[in-house]
């Protein structure tokens, strides 16, 4: 027998009073993915991984982890889940080493408690209490408390917001390294640099639905363009001069800072249109079009900024 999907959700729907944070979302996750889903606030990112942990009972639809039912295979789905969820709240008095230990307490052949915490880099707080961990050692806790089992999936929710670039690139190889074990990841973010470092697919989530669901760079293709040129000009652009170049899809002026999207040799097409015009452009930029970039075209909105 072909084996099941590390997630499979069919059509998850979930309503809060008058809020329906969860609208027919179905997806499928295959074993060994780093899998994201991404989306501003309140997009329904954590409602959906609620749902599909079992935590939260559907109005509709099924969610399934390695083939069990998670409503009704509760038992048997946490020896295989491990959940980080944003806000843990644990046992404030008791120190880093005792949670860990705690929670090994759980699991039949549980990760030691010491390399577990030196994974995370907090070996320097093991004896540290819960209430006087920094809000980023906390985030690391919480993290390593999902590990602890040897789950063979693994939900993360905003992994690294609140932890400095440091840490944060420690966390990303943790993930990296887990991955390479051959545990299946499930990754809530809003920040996009680590979606596109991160993951091999991304469901993209706005107001309760996925919008897209492609690779980093299957949803960059829908930007709808590759290329953005800026620059400010020091004497009006004239009208129609951009636009009618081939290799410009849109053109956007905020006073005289003008950008142009657009595809191909993009930014020498502006050079040499600027010249003839003789419009002087200072402060030109050329950059690739990027995740953020799809994320608006998709949306409409933009993300907000990391770490919020
Ligand atoms: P964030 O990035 O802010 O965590 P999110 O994408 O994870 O957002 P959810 O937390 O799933 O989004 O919330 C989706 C919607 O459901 C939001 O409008 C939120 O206010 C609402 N919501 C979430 N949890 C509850 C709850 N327990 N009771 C009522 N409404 C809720």
């Amino acid at each position: 027998m072909p084996s099941p999907p590390a997630v499979h959700a069919e059509r998850l729907h979930k309503r809060y009073r008058t809020t329906v944070a969860v609208e027919d979302i179905s997806l499928t996750v295959d074993p060994g993915e780093i899998f994201g889903v991404l989306g501003r606030n309140g997009a329904g990112k954590t409602t959906t991984v609620e749902l599909i942990a079992g935590l939260r009972r559907p109005d509709r639809g099924t969610a399934r982890v390695l083939g069990l039912d998670v409503r009704r295979d509760r038992a048997r789905l946490r020896q295989v889940l491990g959940v980080q969820l944003q806000d843990a709240t644990l046992h404030s008095a008791l120190t880093v080493t005792e949670l860990v230990r705690l929670y090994a307490s759980f699991y039949p052949g549980p990760v030691p408690a010491d390399e577990l915490i030196e994974s995370v880099g907090l070996t320097g707080s093991a004896r540290t209490r819960f209430e006087n961990l920094s809000g980023g050692q906390q985030q690391r806790l919480s993290i390593a408390l999902a590990l602890v089992g040897r789950p063979r999936v693994v939900i993360l929710d905003e992994l690294t917001t609140g932890l400095d670039p440091e840490a944060r690139r420690h966390m990303w190889a943790t993930v990296e390294g887990l991955r390479d074990s051959g545990v299946t990841i499930l990754l809530v973010s809003h920040a996009m640099e680590e979606v596109e470092r991160l993951c091999d697919r991304v469901a993209l989530l706005d107001a309760g639905r996925i919008v897209a669901l492609d690779t980093p760079a299957g949803l960059v293709k829908r930007a709808g363009f590759a290329q953005r040129v800026t620059f400010r000009a020091a004497s009006p652009v004239p009208d129609g001069l951009l636009e009618g170049l081939d290799e410009v899809e849109r053109v956007r002026a905020d006073g005289d800072l003008v950008a142009v999207e657009g595809h191909g040799e993009l930014l020498q097409a502006v050079s040499v249109a600027l010249v003839r015009a003789g419009v002087v452009a200072t402060e030109t930029r050329s950059e690739q079009a990027g995740l953020e970039d799809a994320f608006v075209a998709l949306t409409g909105h933009r993300p907000e900024p990391e770490n919020s």
